[in-house]
């Protein structure tokens, strides 16, 4: 058997196996492109067109707002009816495998749940939930998604119009045209009847919650390694448990298509798209004989 880094990784999931102790998985946009949502700071992330919504032009802009929830409105679709891929089947077998322990994601689609995945820590939050800036209260988004279409009858069907220029964002977030976007009409919090909505994630320049972070940090005391997946870890959020892991001496993999802001630290880097790579190794761990003591969960030749 040939040493390179795709044999290294495997040997890291056998014995995080045999051990009984997963590895963090640590899992990013690239791990979403192949259900149609694509990843706009990878590969082919040059062509998101706009800046993503920022924390305070939510917040003082109600303009904004009314642009973030009309493209918003739009690009729910396309994420509710998203599927998981083989990357996130791979995921949830490796976890019921025991190779891989709690999963810390950035996504915000939902896609690890509805594959089987369980133990998963949604750093960046959730579009599946929406909340009161106001009173607090969480609202389903499906259920906001009725109240949004009952306020604009015949919106979807005019953005459908437009519908070879659209194109959904990791985020929900879809570019409409601003004539368009002018007749939207915003809706508040059905609990107290005045408060701004917010989708229940994290927004650019909006620190992720203090107690997700520390349970992140938690999760990652407790592996042997950390297995970053479909991520260029562009941003600190993710970064960051990065360096914690190298700087504890923690080994730290990452598979990924493309360049890593991680490239330069002493992690295992297997360059390929998670859809293919991670349905190999699922593969071949099985056909690796499960540990029960013995030497075969490590590969003899390294
Ligand atoms: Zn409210």
């Amino acid at each position: 058997m040939p040493a390179g880094p795709v044999e290294d990784l495997l040997a890291l999931l056998a014995s995080a196996r045999a051990q009984g102790r997963g590895v963090l998985a640590l899992t990013g946009a690239g791990m979403s492109t192949a259900s149609g949502i694509p990843d706009y700071r990878g590969p082919t992330g040059s062509q998101r067109k706009g800046s993503p919504m920022r924390y305070a032009e939510f917040l003082h802009d109600p303009e904004g707002r009314r642009r973030y929830w009309a493209r918003s409105y739009v690009g729910w679709w396309q994420i509710a009816t998203a599927r998981p891929n083989p990357a996130h089947a791979a995921v949830a077998d490796l976890q019921r495998a025991g190779a891989v322990g709690a999963l810390v994601t950035q996504n915000v689609d939902g896609l690890h749940q509805a594959a089987g995945s369980q133990r998963v820590l949604e750093l960046h939050g959730t579009l599946a939930r929406v909340v009161c800036l106001d009173c607090g209260a969480v609202v389903p988004r499906d259920q906001l998604d009725r109240r949004l279409r009952a306020a604009n009858p015949g919106f979807a069907e005019a953005a459908e119009g437009v519908a070879d220029q659209l194109r959904v964002n990791p985020d929900g977030d879809v570019d409409l045209p601003e004539d368009l976007v002018a007749g939207f009409v915003v809706v508040a919090c059905p609990v107290c009847e005045v408060g701004v909505l917010k989708p229940d994630v994290v927004y650019f320049g909006e620190p992720v919650p203090k107690d997700r972070v520390e349970r992140a940090y938690d999760l990652l005391e407790l592996a042997p390694a950390l297995l970053v997946l479909g991520s260029s870890l562009t941003v600190m959020s993710g970064y960051r448990f990065v360096r914690a892991a190298v700087r504890r001496g923690q080994p730290v993999a990452v598979v990924t298509d493309g360049a890593t802001r991680a490239d330069g630290d002493p992690v295992l880097k297997v360059a390929a798209p998670v859809q293919e790579l991670l349905p190999q190794l699922v593969r071949r761990l099985e056909a690796q004989p499960s540990d029960d003591g013995g030497l075969a969960a490590v590969p003899a030749q390294r």
